[in-house]
């Protein structure tokens, strides 16, 4: 089955705003077994609209848009899609009567020109949006679907989710099933030498990297008529990925290291406190952005100057004076004060320079002390990382995570 992205808005075209939602369309597609040929952009205007779903309709069995569906004037895809099918508007008065208990829920009067999105082209449905004001709209007549959904990405990914790929999947026969492995502390080049045979094979199980800062991805895809015929065949795969290269790999189902972190802190029944330098606050907003992180993380003190190690974290002059702010000694010392400022089990430091400059002869930018206390115990680890400063500082938090998991 064929299948074609149309994104609807001028701010697309100008630059204002970026398109997520394709990329988003385009992956849930794939994971179903929807080979997605074609994506467009398209602004706000009637005629270049209809021409460009025309054509995607012309070729595709199934054409998607996003965007459009909201009720002002320049949003058209409701009467542009409604002329292209041939099936004229129609006003369902149960979709009128949702869009006001709509409002009413939040205290307000939908306003007349909300009107327009119960308008349903004849012969075809509306779909339920649970988050918003506009549904979508599944049109089918001569062989041909075309879906229309809002731009807004987060009604957009529960409406795929509830209703479009659920339905989608129904007609497709083999899915495209995927597992995501995600390595830290290894580049893509040494992951892809381990693996060059794996890779280089490509036999049902393709395997592919993706390099991003400090973190490296590999996909392996298998198209089969179910999960568990999927499994069957990647379940091998992964575990010869895990003999070779297993040290470095954080998560086997695509989670983010704060995630894995908050589970063994969990598990473990143990409270984080993290004291952070040149991450500036990165390490404490991963930390927190796994809903229930109250559970283990207590805080985080950025402390940036010296002074402040020394005053909040209690991290003695001498030390800062005799090694510097970025030293092994240093990243212990805040480590082990934190834990004990903020009364926790465990203690995680980070101090480095980012640059760019700021380095001296024997400190380059990009070298960056990790340091865990738990317990009585201290681990600090040295770290020369490269790129600019953002990419240091992100590299930084990841290597303190990834210091915590081990
Ligand atoms: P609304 O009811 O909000 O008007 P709509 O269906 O008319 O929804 P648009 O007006 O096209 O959708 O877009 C609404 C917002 O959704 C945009 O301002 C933008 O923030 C976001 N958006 C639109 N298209 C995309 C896209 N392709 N990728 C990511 N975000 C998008
Ligand atoms: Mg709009």
């Amino acid at each position: 089955m064929r299948a074609e992205l149309v994104m609807v808005g001028t701010e697309l075209l100008l630059g204002q705003i970026v398109d997520t939602n394709s990329a988003t369309l385009a992956a849930r597609l794939t994971q179903v077994g929807v080979d997605c040929y074609y994506v467009s952009t398209v602004g706000d205007n009637w005629m270049r609209m209809a021409e460009v779903l025309s054509h995607a309709l012309g070729r595709s069995e199934v054409v998607i848009t996003s965007g459009g569906l909201g009720p002002t004037q320049d949003d058209l895809t409701r009467e542009v899609a409604a002329a292209v099918m041939g099936m004229p508007l129609e006003e369902r008065p149960e979709l009128w009567a949702g869009i006001e208990r709509y409002f009413r829920e939040s205290g307000r009067v939908a306003p007349a020109a909300n009107r327009k999105q119960a308008l349903v082209p004849r012969g075809g449905e509306p779909i339920p949006n649970p988050v918003g004001t506009a549904p979508g709209l599944w049109l089918e007549r001569n062989g041909r679907t075309l879906i229309c959904l809002p731009g807004v990405p987060w009604e957009l990914e529960r409406m795929l989710d509830e209703t479009v790929i659920p339905r989608l999947a129904r007609r497709a026969p083999q899915g495209l099933h995927s597992r995501v492995l995600r390595f830290v502390g290894i580049g893509e080049s040494h992951l892809e030498a381990a693996l060059e045979d794996l890779i280089r094979e490509q036999g049902r199980v393709t395997l592919a990297p993706y390099a991003g800062p400090g973190e490296v991805k590999l996909r392996l895809s298998v198209r089969a008529p179910s999960k568990e015929e999927a499994e069957g065949l990647l379940t091998p795969v992964v575990g010869e990925i895990l003999r070779r290269v297993g040290v470095y790999c954080t998560s086997r189902d695509d989670e983010p290291l704060e995630v894995v972190v908050g589970r063994l802190l969990r598990e473990r029944e143990l409270t984080l406190a993290v004291a952070e330098s040149c991450t500036g606050g990165l390490i404490g907003d991963r930390l927190t952005d796994v809903p229930g992180s109250s559970a283990y993380f207590l805080g985080s003190l950025v402390t940036y100057s010296n002074a402040a190690k020394e005053r909040e974290l209690g991290v003695p002059a001498a030390v800062l004076e005799r090694h510097g702010a970025v030293s092994r000694e240093t990243a212990e010392a805040m480590a082990r004060g934190v834990r004990e400022r903020l009364a926790a089990d465990c203690g995680l430091a980070v101090t480095g320079i980012a640059g760019p400059g700021g380095e001296t002869p024997t400190k380059p930018v990009g070298l960056v002390y990790v340091g865990a206390a738990v317990g009585e115990k201290v681990v600090v680890e040295e770290h020369r990382f490269r790129g600019e400063r953002r990419a240091v500082k992100e590299r930084s938090a990841r290597a303190a995570l990834d210091l915590l998991r081990r």
